[in-house]
């Protein structure tokens, strides 16, 4: 978190506002009795698990989701009371804790199970979600037979079921047929249950956004409580504006003319023309602005222009289109004027996805709450 000891102009801006325009309007367009679990692992996708989570809650979200028992510990610290689920699976020595913790666990198959039953009982009960695997290929039971031999073992223990769950691989592609298989196999199964748990759910922010007739007792919603759609897609789908949370900025920290021929970075891979303008910017692949991203535009005084030669560890040079102030704001996503980068131009760029780039920006950048 930002600090008067960060000193460098590099950091994120976290707009909580976005996050809560963005739950907000996920509950009014499902249906009523849906809750919000915020999903807010990998510290809120990168923006801050604390201030995620807490905004996620004044807007109506019901419990939390991390992806591991020491995120959820970490969660806890900030947020007492609020139910806390964890979406991986835990080690059999953290059931005790987390049944002292009232954390919530995701349970998948037997042989766990007993190994707790094997353990010392619980004063309180544990309570637990059973992933169902309907098609990820990832974790969870996958027949009918294993789902009741769990239930059964499950039933002889200090686990009390709360929730049944699974998630969907492809419910942000065009085809929608493999979620609808997915969501199918899924209900055939938790119908298969002795009786129904508090929360049957499946969505991730794809599934909630495009399939609200998939929707249940409950919805994960990931990267889209952060104003990231999550793929193109769903993009061209989407029933409400999603609003962006995060903004990377910095400043021109040096600035210089360079006459022809002179070379810019690490190999020498860039030559300035004659009377050309060179900026630099205090930021470079320590902070997560991967090397490949030379050639990458950023925003000064609303106009975009190129990172130029070699991303260093910790700076990087930007062309610019005339002499301009060092300490200059320059915007390397988000919006400035007129113009707009989206991280999507960054995982563009790099073949991949927006999740991988918003979970890399480094613990170097201060995250700054507005
Ligand atoms: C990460 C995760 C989610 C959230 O997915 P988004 O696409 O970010 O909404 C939901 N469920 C599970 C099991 C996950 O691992």
């Amino acid at each position: 978190m930002f600090n008067e000891t960060q000193y460098r102009p590099t950091r994120a801006v976290i707009n909580t506002a976005a996050i809560k325009h963005n739950a907000e309007q996920l509950i009014s367009y499902l249906p009523k009795k849906t809750k919000l679990i915020a999903v807010v692992k990998s510290d809120g996708y990168g923006h801050g698990v604390a201030q995620a989570a807490s905004v996620a809650l004044q807007a109506g979200a019901e419990m939390f989701a991390v992806a591991t028992p020491d995120e959820a510990m970490t969660l806890r610290k900030t947020q007492p009371t609020a139910d806390i689920l964890v979406l991986g699976l835990s080690p059999v020595s953290f059931a005790a804790v987390a049944a002292q913790h009232r954390i919530i666990l995701t349970v998948t198959s037997e042989s766990w199970v007993k190994q707790v039953i094997a353990q010392q009982p619980f004063d309180n009960k544990c309570r637990i979600h059973v992933k169902i695997d309907s098609g990820m290929g990832r974790i969870g039971v996958r027949t009918e037979e294993e789902l009741a031999q769990l239930v059964k073992c499950i039933q002889q223990s200090d686990l009390s079921i709360d929730g049944v769950f699974t998630h969907f691989a492809r419910a942000d592609e065009e085809d929608r047929e493999p979620t609808r298989r997915q969501f199918e196999r899924f209900m055939r199964l938790v119908n298969c249950l002795p009786e129904k748990p508090r929360l049957i759910h499946a969505s991730n922010s794809a599934g909630a956004l495009l399939f609200p007739e998939y929707a249940l007792d409950a919805v994960r919603f990931g990267i889209s409580l952060y104003g990231i759609p999550p793929s193109d897609t769903v993009a061209k789908q989407l029933p409400f504006k999603l609003k962006r949370a995060l903004a990377l900025e910095t400043e021109l920290t040096y600035v210089k003319q360079m006459t022809a021929g002179e070379a810019i970075s690490y190999g020498g891979t860039y030559e300035a023309v004659e009377g050309e303008w060179i900026g630099t910017l205090p930021v470079g692949y320590a902070d997560g602005l991967k090397r490949s991203l030379t050639g990458q535009e950023v925003l000064i005084d609303g106009k975009r222009v190129p990172i130029v030669g070699t991303i260093c560890m910790d700076q990087c040079m930007i062309r610019l289109p005339r002499e301009y102030p060092e300490g200059e704001k320059v915007v390397l996503i988000g919006k400035q004027g007129k113009e707009e980068i989206a991280i999507e131009e960054w995982s563009e760029r790099l073949n991949t996805i927006p999740y991988e780039i918003a979970v890399t920006f480094s613990t170097r950048i201060p995250r700054v709450y507005t």
